[in-house]
């Protein structure tokens, strides 16, 4: 099998965040509205802006907001099967990259260190000792961050759950394993693999090496 260097999204891959984050999203944006009851990790930003009554830009800093807030990191879990499939990747010699939109710092008067306070938590659930590197965006509002960073370090397979994220690794050549995809449109690309589960990504990477 060929070792890969895997790039893998934090937020709704690894880290459950999307079930702290969107109940406080509506509960900011759309009081008194219950959106539907998520049975999946899947953190799709962009398709909750037109549900909520924000802009993107206001969303992005709600949510920045959160990632860096300490009490956040000390409740948020794993996703079902992240460490598994991550140690699995490990042992298969695959090179790992956690490579994430949140925020490096953020000045709220003081700067939070949110490297700090991911790579804390990704110790905590003993993933940290398994991946290269944690890869945050120096600049939360530089949507391309990733793609740009996914090219320059060589990675040849991304695990995402943004769909259009997913997409412009595509576009830029990239494999793609699209996590807790519901969108079976996407699986039209021959580069890119829907999976739903931590096993279906292990077994999309087998077929990528
Ligand atoms: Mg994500």
């Amino acid at each position: 099998m060929e070792r890969l260097a895997i790039g893998i999204d934090l937020d709704g891959v690894i880290c459950d965040s999307a079930s702290l984050i969107i109940p406080k999203l509506f509960a900011r944006f759309r009081p008194g509205y219950q959106p539907a009851k998520k049975e999946r990790f899947g953190f799709d930003l962009g398709g909750h802006v037109s549900e909520l009554n924000t802009t993107q830009e206001e969303l992005l800093t709600f949510v920045e907001n959160i990632l860096i807030e300490v009490e956040f990191h000390q409740t948020v879990k794993p996703v079902e099967g992240a460490l598994e499939g991550i140690q699995k990747f490990y042992e298969q010699g695959h090179r790992l990259y956690v490579l994430s939109n949140r925020p490096e710092t953020v000045d709220l008067g003081k700067r939070f260190d949110a490297q700090d306070l991911t790579f804390s938590w990704l110790k905590r659930h003993q993933i940290a000792p398994l991946v290269t590197s944690l890869i945050l965006n120096p600049d939360h509002f530089d949507r391309d961050f990733k793609v740009r960073k996914a090219c320059e370090l060589g990675l040849d397979v991304l695990v995402e759950d943004e769909p259009d994220e997913a997409m412009k690794f595509v576009e830029a050549g990239k494999k793609v394993v699209l996590f807790d995809c519901q969108r079976k449109q996407y699986s039209v690309h021959q580069d890119l693999i829907c999976a739903n589960s931590w096993k279906e990504v292990v077994a999309a990477c087998e077929m990528f090496a």
